[in-house]
């Protein structure tokens, strides 16, 4: 890493922290030259996860859309916010850790179900009537019977 004053390559690191959240390292370094100092910042590239929709579409995979889909399924439900970002965090790690470049958005709105389903009935029935469309009233109480014959 060049030094901002003199340009020399070489220098010593002389402090290395971790953020609080341990995403970024930040470096004090000294330049050997000079012998200024300065920090550098290091943290993960973001790689964006590209969503299939059902029309094919492409689409960069979009936090708040999923958190707002799960907001409203949750309103008045006994669900901390805290609880919501942990789960989007879980998610984006899986979905990473699936190595593939394109995940269809099916598998997104199966997990937040899947994730729904342990939380709280009433915020599972919402999703589950926005994300699977229901087109009559038959389907619905169908998933409301499967629902209830669970527990
Ligand atoms: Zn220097």
């Amino acid at each position: 890493m060049k030094c901002p004053f003199c340009g020399e390559i070489d220098n010593k690191v002389i402090d290395s922290r971790l953020s609080k959240d341990g995403n970024v390292i930040r470096r004090r370094r000294e330049c050997l030259l000079c012998t200024r100092r300065f920090t550098t910042y290091e943290h993960i590239e973001e790689i964006p996860i590209m969503i299939i929709k059902k029309d094919d579409r492409r689409e960069i995979y979009n936090r708040e859309k999923v958190r707002a889909g799960i907001q409203r399924a949750c309103q008045k439900r006994d669900i901390s916010v805290n609880v919501i970002e942990d789960f989007l965090d879980e998610l984006e790690r899986d979905l990473r850790e699936i190595g593939e470049k394109e995940i269809p958005s099916h598998l997104i709105g199966e997990k937040v179900m899947a994730k729904l389903h342990d939380w709280d009935d009433v915020a599972y029935v919402r999703f589950a009537s926005v994300y699977r469309e229901f087109k009559d009233v038959n389907d619905f109480v169908s998933e409301l019977r499967s629902l209830l014959s669970h527990q």
